[in-house]
């Protein structure tokens, strides 16, 4: 399996901008850099982006210095992501937003209708101002940090710590399981009714993602992983995950709810799955999600109509 052409097809994992380019330098160069008339800035507010709609499509809004100047009250330095067709795109946290005018969105609703490029770079953009908002004060002294190298590293102001922090992302591992011809799904009590996903939690410190997948699965569900395999990833920045995408074969099959984080799980065959999303008891998960991608794979590898247009005919997608 290619894994890079895996995770590429996976939402907010195909972003084109050159993030190299956020290395070059210094305070003064950066601010030259966001001063200029190549530079673009990625507004978000409240954990929410702007994006434009034309006719059902939606696209990022990167605007322009003046332009953020007058409509926008910004609340820390613009953050430097990279660079793409010379164009230098910030991501700029801003206060003050009249919601009655500005309509800013959720990126988990409005994802699905973005272009692989603009989701990704405002993924990319909400993740990092989500951090430094998350990591105003030092985690080791409690002293105030302040943004250094363009926004990608916090320091703290005290001079008798000043340690430097770095944007966190949080493993989680999202995994297909297999037994036979069938597919283990769960669901949680408070999803919507009929929601079924495959099988996640986060990576424990001290821990390999590995083991993660195979005591994830057994708390979740009792089933026993005997055998697993890398798929591919996917940044998720809701707020800061990056999913660890396996499919994987279990020896024993018998369900077990042991951690009760799970409402219910089943297994389905192609064929019962097919079925119940026919007749409305299985509601996917949100097809941007590398879930529905880990399904897709397993259920188009044995089947005549693909995973993903049965659930548009059936206009099942969450
Ligand atoms: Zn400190």
């Amino acid at each position: 399996m290619n894994h890079l052409a895996q995770s590429q097809l996976n939402l907010f994992s195909n972003a084109t901008i050159d993030r190299m380019a956020r290395t070059v330098g210094d305070v003064d160069e950066l601010d030259a850099l966001a001063s200029n008339d190549h530079a673009r800035f990625l507004p978000v507010y409240n954990a929410k982006v702007l994006v434009a709609n034309k006719a059902g499509q939606l696209t990022a809004v990167a605007i322009e210095k003046a332009e953020l100047a007058s409509r926008f009250s910004c609340d820390a330095p613009p953050t430097y992501l990279g660079c793409k067709n010379n164009l230098h795109y910030f991501a700029v946290g801003i206060t003050g937003v009249d919601e009655e005018i500005e309509e800013f969105s959720d990126l988990r609703q409005s994802a699905a209708l973005l272009n692989d490029n603009d989701a990704a770079l405002l993924g990319y953009a909400l993740a990092i101002l989500t951090w430094q908002r998350n990591h105003q004060h030092c985690g080791t002294c409690g002293a105030p940090t302040v943004t250094r190298q363009g926004g990608h590293v916090l320091q703290c102001t005290d001079p008798a710590c000043a340690r430097e922090h770095y944007p966190r992302t949080d493993p989680a591992i999202i995994v297909l399981v297999e037994h036979g011809d069938r597919a283990l799904f769960g669901r949680k009590a408070e999803w919507p009714t009929h929601r079924y996903s495959t099988i996640a939690g986060f990576v424990e410190p001290g821990e390999s993602v590995e083991q993660a997948v195979v005591r994830e699965v057994a708390e979740e569900t009792g089933v026993e992983v005997i055998e697993s395999c890398y798929h591919s990833s996917q940044p998720w920045p809701f707020p800061s995950s990056l999913m660890l995408g396996y499919s994987a074969h279990a020896g024993r099959s018998q369900i077990h709810l042991n951690d009760r984080e799970l409402e219910k799980a089943k297994w389905l065959s192609r064929q019962e799955l097919n079925d119940q999303l026919v007749c409305g008891e299985f509601l996917p998960p949100t097809p941007i999600s590398i879930s529905f991608r880990l399904i897709e794979d397993w259920f188009n590898r044995q089947s005549a109509v693909p995973f993903r247009v049965l659930c548009e005919n059936n206009k099942l997608q969450g």
